[in-house]
């Protein structure tokens, strides 16, 4: 393929260009800034709508609160936790530190009470994260799709201008390569 000619580069340069000025924290970014160069505010400045703000916007506390907890059950220092605390617990009530009164002998019923509690949250977090997973994919698909169509929408219109612009110019130019004496019999003609 060749190189994209002169005739079809942007005729205003990087330089010269407008700053893209950020709507949310007023920062101004390069013109051909795609998200907002500040770290704590990276708002995507496209012209039509960023899923992931979208999703943020809708969402509801409890969701937030679900994500948050899902994420955090995820990661490999909440085992870590559970194993020291779990280990803790079983040492002080096994008489291991005879300072301390036992508060919970064995089986543990108090540690098994508070862990069944544990995991019913954590599986009402996970399951609410889950619905919102599918939410966003939704979301997404729909988004994805009225840009989809919004483009090939214009690109179609484009086509069209395109066509009717090249049938013009292909008018023009047979009349300009006519031969002097059919114009003049084009003429004459009654
Ligand atoms: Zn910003």
């Amino acid at each position: 393929m060749s190189a994209p000619s002169d005739a079809i580069k942007p005729t205003i340069s990087t330089e010269e260009a407008i700053p893209r000025v950020c709507p949310v924290c007023g920062m101004e970014n390069t013109p051909d800034a795609v998200f907002c160069a500040n770290p704590a505010c990276d708002k995507a400045l496209g012209e039509f709508l960023y899923v992931e703000e979208e999703l943020k916007k809708e969402a509801r506390w409890h969701e937030t609160l679900a994500e948050r907890v899902t994420g955090f059950v995820g990661k490999p220092h909440f085992l870590v936790v559970h194993i020291a605390w779990i280990g803790v617990w079983i040492a002080l009530n096994s008489g291991i530190v005879a300072m301390l009164a036992r508060f919970d002998t064995y089986p543990y019923s108090l540690l098994g009470l508070i862990l069944a509690i544990e995991s019913l949250f954590l599986s009402g977090s996970v399951l609410i994260a889950q619905n919102r997973e599918n939410a966003h994919e939704k979301k997404r698909a729909r988004l994805d799709y009225e840009v989809n169509v919004l483009t090939y929408r214009k690109i179609h219109e484009m086509d069209i201008m395109l066509k009717e612009m090249a049938a013009r110019v292909e008018r023009l130019e047979a009349q300009r390569t006519l031969p002097v004496s059919s114009v003049n019999e084009t003429r004459n003609e009654p």
